[in-house]
């Protein structure tokens, strides 16, 4: 039986949803509005207005408006950082709400929404709160080789860059504003917060919860609208410091090319198609349901996701049947359903997307184990699949599929492991599951990847850094290192008259 909605969350879907700009919910200046739809059935679950380039443009003017003049640039740090505690306890109190949104919207089981999603969101602005009274510069001792016996006092300042745009993808819709707009906000930027077309409806939400939080108007504005329209007009726009993009890599490059015109900063996170590595010594108990959750934990939309699983050779049998087993067990379901383990994918693109790449790994020759094609006729699911007897130079193992397919193929010896895990343009993630404590940190060093998971994965923390080597990004999310992307540094050098 599927779970009954709570009634704040019937009203929330079943009203058309407005663009947050200057504190002010507004029609979009086109008029235009679109549809966000249920994953489980494809049927319209929520209206919502359309921003385009002209709505960018008014939400850049009044996030300048509060950088410059507002009472959020005169705020202590302290009661900026209690504004951003508050965020925290408001997702907390409506946590049940935003849950039932996140899995109605996104497609992912109530039970991991609950469990993660939400949880995460409300840490990670608890941690970012805490670090708002924590931005400090250096004194710096001068030596000025052509000024002997000037005496000098130099110091640096942390000083926010501005005003930021934020494009989110919809895998984590919630956790992703969280991710953005925390650090954003502890270090006293302005914000102006795209979400994906296909799960606006937490980050709006949470946009209400941050007013009630006691945020100033205008320093985080809220403008859902296509990416080729409103995120990509966001990228380009000269008023915009800062961009933060969380997506495809392909989307990167265009982020990047866009924020050429005036050199914004540019932080990404991107694509990946992580290594899980499992030795000969490793724990069954713990490696092989470790290798299931890595690939099929969000039904594989995870950027993180561990895709490319590399077994010993002596243990691939095991390995690869025991992940194979568990795939066939997992109970594909609405999200709303409390037996579900896995929900569909998020959209039809999706969909279509996903079941391309099997057909491709099966024209290519490689072997399903278990899974391979659609599930079902409504709604976007997809069969968890294992797939077998690939080559390094197949589709399926090169690109990121962002779906539950995992690629399996075997090797013998802890060199060979390691060019392996590193020939793929991305370096997102890795996982290492055995028992040899050496061995783990030898190959933790050689894997050219942000986060590697020694016997875990997908362990998230909102003081770990998060972020890509290579083509999965540039910059780190979360931990103090997102700090550093969001301020600019100063250097003050005053000559003293002694
Ligand atoms: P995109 O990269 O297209 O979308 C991510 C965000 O970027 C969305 O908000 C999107 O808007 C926006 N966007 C799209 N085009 C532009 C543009 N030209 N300028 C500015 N913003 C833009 O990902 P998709 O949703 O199309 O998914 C495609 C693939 O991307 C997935 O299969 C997966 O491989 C990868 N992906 C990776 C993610 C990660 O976490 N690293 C997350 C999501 C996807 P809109 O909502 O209109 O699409």
């Amino acid at each position: 039986m599927t779970v009954a909605l709570e009634k704040s969350v019937e009203d929330f879907v079943t009203t058309p949803r407005k663009l947050l700009i200057d504190g002010q919910w507004v029609e979009a200046a086109s008029g235009k509005s679109f549809a966000t739809l249920n994953p489980a059935t494809g049927e319209t679950l929520a209206h919502i207005a359309e921003a385009d380039a002209e709505d960018v443009d008014r939400a850049v003017r009044a996030a300048r408006r509060a950088f410059e003049q507002g009472p959020w640039s005169r705020m202590s740090a302290s009661e900026r950082g209690r504004i951003i505690w508050r965020i925290g306890d408001l997702i907390e109190a409506h946590a049940e709400e935003l849950a039932q949104l996140e899995s109605l919207d996104n497609g992912k089981p109530l039970a991991i929404a609950r469990a993660a999603d939400i949880p995460l969101a409300a840490d990670l602005f608890r941690y970012m709160a805490g670090w708002a009274t924590k931005i400090e510069g250096n004194t710096i001792s001068l030596s000025v080789p052509y000024m002997p016996g000037a005496g000098f006092h130099a110091y640096t300042l942390r000083e926010p860059i501005g005003v930021i745009g934020q494009i989110i993808p919809w895998n984590f819709p919630l956790l992703m504003a969280a991710w953005k707009l925390g650090p954003a906000l502890a270090t006293g930027n302005v914000v102006i917060l795209k979400p994906a077309e296909q799960t606006p409806l937490s980050a709006l939400r949470l946009a209400e919860l941050i007013a009630e939080a006691g945020m100033p108007d205008g320093v985080v504005n809220v403008l859902p609208g296509y990416g080729e329209t409103a995120g990509a007009a966001l990228a380009a726009h000269d008023g915009v410091d800062k961009i933060a993009f969380t997506g495809s890599t392909e989307v990167g490059k265009l982020i990047v090319h866009a924020a050429a015109g005036n050199l914004k900063k540019v932080t990404l996170e991107l694509g990946g198609k992580s290594p899980n590595i499992v030795f000969e010594d490793a724990d069954p108990e713990i490696a092989i349901p470790g290798a299931a959750n890595a690939i099929f934990f969000n039904h594989g939309q995870c950027c993180v996701a561990g895709s490319r699983l590399f077994v010993h050779q002596s243990r691939f049998d095991e390995v690869v049947d025991g992940v194979a087993a568990i795939a066939r067990d997992i109970k594909l379901g609405s999200g709303l359903e409390p037996d579900t383990q896995m929900g569909p994918l998020v959209s039809d693109e999706q969909l279509r997307r996903v079941t391309g790449y099997l057909d491709s790994g099966r024209s290519e020759g490689a072997r399903m184990v278990t899974g391979g094609g659609r599930h079902g006729e409504r709604g976007y699911f997809v069969q968890p699949t294992v797939l077998t007897d690939t080559r390094p130079d197949m589709k399926v193992v090169r690109e990121e599929i962002f779906g539950p397919v995992v690629v399996a193929s075997a090797f013998s010896d802890l060199d060979e492991i390691a060019r392996q895990a590193n020939d793929t343009p991305y370096g997102l993630g890795a996982g290492i599951w055995t028992r040899d404590i050496s061995k783990a940190h030898a190959l933790a060093g050689k894997i050219r990847a942000g986060t590697v998971w020694i016997n875990c994965y997908n362990v998230f923390d909102a003081a770990l850094p998060f972020g890509g080597y290579k083509q999965s990004g540039w910059g780190r999310e979360m931990g103090h290192q997102a700090l550093e992307a969001y301020t600019e540094v100063k250097a003050v050098c005053a000559q003293l008259q002694t």
